[in-house]
């Protein structure tokens, strides 16, 4: 059962902007409001997800012979 009390138009809230966003099947970018929103939130998914750590502990080869006599 779902509890959803549909009163007609199918009105929400887009989670990026916060402004009115239609949650039918003829929004594209529900349940963002346009696809701008939408874009901006994939983005910041994308960042917080794909980080990849650079190689801040990479020791330069060959750099600890030679000095050995
Ligand atoms: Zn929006």
């Amino acid at each position: 059962m779902t509890d959803k009390s549909g009163s007609g138009s199918q009105q929400g809230v887009c989670p990026q902007c916060g402004e009115a966003a239609a949650m039918s099947a003829q929004n594209p970018w529900r349940p963002f409001c346009s696809k701008r929103c939408k874009l901006v939130d994939l983005e910041g998914w994308f960042a917080e997800r794909h980080v990849i750590p650079g190689p801040d502990d990479e020791l330069p080869p060959g750099s600890d012979t030679g000095s050995m006599h």
